[in-house]
């Protein structure tokens, strides 16, 4: 689909998100309704402000952990110095004063015939519907020698936090010279293009700080997200500093040893890191284990009409715990998916017909500060639940554009994470 073309679609799709809802704010027939949504990152803190936005007489109570989220999106610009720590953190007392109560807790149990949930307080709290967002948990020893301590010393930073500081001050103490390795997985894993933009942002930082290391990727498959892209970008930045193997160049990593910052290939090669970033296997948080949603590949299946799970009525799942068709794991679809969650849970407490269920995704990748790409696409279910792309939406950026168009591309992006940061927290 020509980008002209994509861009109309998009605007439908999200406007009409917007739209099917913002002039029929909706007064819940049951005032009392309750709605709990565990997880404030970006699934689960959109489904809960958009949900007080247009059923304003739904009690929605949100239970995240952290006091404030600091996102995997532009992480990876905090490791190449792009970005400060603090400006990729966000406050939940916008939700708060969109009338969201907001509990810091872990939620450790759900009972879905009582329909309760148990917080690590102790708490137990009714629900008429469940909406979890938990994110991805990391499946330890699936690489041989990778557990919770192994991270310790060759961390994942797959999720922001103290982890993505810890990769950046080994960063900083690694000698020049030295190789950086990253171990990445097979699919389905969080954000497709994020390890190839974070091989990108790691070299920015060494062309500046130690121009004679390199950076090796040991990836378990053979193609991914916007490769040509990437391949382009990361010669034209960074000449030879990025190296990559895919599976049918040995580069799938089976065992790790963190204490030697040593790894060993399917075919036995063994490679020794300065710094160690190993990215492993993912599968659902694990509070969608215990509502019993998952299925055996670790995921949840669910109706793309609304995110219900397909297992247990009234519990939906949005974000990168869910199996979503071609939508990928994403901040930008899990916004999507969790204001149409809004949308669909509002309808069905008020008595409204369901929204249709569109979405659209756009994934922004640096690969030098002037220097962005992106993929974009748009979707919808079918009647029988299925996820399914619209024909032609799919597409990503040119081959060969020329400097401003790069340019243009990284300031898209800075403007899309302001924008949907304004959308869900910050405001
Ligand atoms: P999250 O945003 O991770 O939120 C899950 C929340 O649930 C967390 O706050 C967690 O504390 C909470 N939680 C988990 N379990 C419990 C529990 N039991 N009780 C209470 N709370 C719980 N996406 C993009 O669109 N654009 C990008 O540029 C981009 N860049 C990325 C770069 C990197 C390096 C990575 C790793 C990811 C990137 N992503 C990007 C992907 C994006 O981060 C995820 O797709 C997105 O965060 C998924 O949203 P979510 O709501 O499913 O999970």
């Amino acid at each position: 689909m020509k980008t002209t073309n994509r861009r109309a679609w998009l605007g439908r799709t999200l406007l009409g998100t917007a739209a099917l809802a913002a002039p029929a704010i909706v007064r819940a027939r049951n005032a009392s309704a309750r709605v709990v949504v565990v997880g404030g990152g970006f699934g689960g803190a959109t489904a809960a402000r958009y949900l007080r936005q247009w059923a304003p007489q739904v009690q929605v109570t949100l239970i995240e952990p952290a006091t404030h989220f600091y996102t995997c999106p532009f992480s990876n610009h905090y490791l190449a110095g792009l970005r400060t720590w603090d400006s990729i953190g966000h406050s939940f007392d916008g939700l708060r004063r969109a009338g969201v109560r907001v509990v810091h807790a872990h939620a450790e149990d759900v009972h879905h015939t009582a329909r309760t949930l148990t917080l690590s307080s102790g708490q137990v709290l009714p629900w008429d519907r469940l909406v979890l967002s938990p994110g991805i948990d990391l499946r330890w020893n699936a690489l041989e020698g990778y557990d919770e301590a192994a991270a310790l010393r060759a961390p994942h930073a797959w999720k922001a936090g103290p982890q993505t500081l810890l990769l950046r001050q080994q960063m900083e103490a690694m000698p020049d010279g030295g190789t950086f390795i990253m171990v990445i997985p097979d699919n389905p894993f969080r954000c497709p293009p994020g390890p190839y933009e974070r091989a990108a942002m790691v070299a920015h930082y060494f062309r500046q700080h130690k121009p004679r290391s390199k950076i090796l990727l040991l990836d378990a498959k053979q193609n991914f997200s916007k490769k040509a892209l990437f391949l382009q970008g990361w010669k034209a930045l960074y000449g030879d500093m990025i190296e990559w193997h895919g599976s049918a160049q040995d580069g799938q990593v089976i065992r790790v040893d963190a204490r030697t910052l040593e790894v060993e290939t399917v075919f036995g090669e063994r490679h020794t890191a300065a710094v160690l970033n190993v990215i492993p296997p993912q599968k659902a948080g694990f509070i969608a284990d215990r509502a019993g949603v998952t299925d055996h590949s670790g995921w949840v299946p669910v109706n793309g009409q609304n995110f219900e799970s397909t297992q247990v009525p009234r519990i939906h799942v949005v974000g990168d715990a869910c199996l979503a068709g071609p939508m990928p794991k994403s901040g930008f679809a899990a916004n999507n998916q969790g204001k149409l969650v809004a949308a669909s849970i509002a309808a069905d407490l008020s008595g409204h017909v369901r929204p249709a269920a569109l979405y659209a995704n756009t994934c922004y990748s640096l690969i030098g500060p002037d220097y962005g790409i992106s993929v974009a696409g748009v979707y919808a279910a079918q009647d029988d639940g299925r996820i399914m792309d619209l024909p032609h939406s799919v597409d990503i950026s040119p081959l060969d554009a020329d400097a401003a168009f790069r340019a243009a591309e990284a300031r898209y992006g800075a403007s899309w994470y302001a924008a949907i940061s304004a959308d869900i927290w910050d405001r």
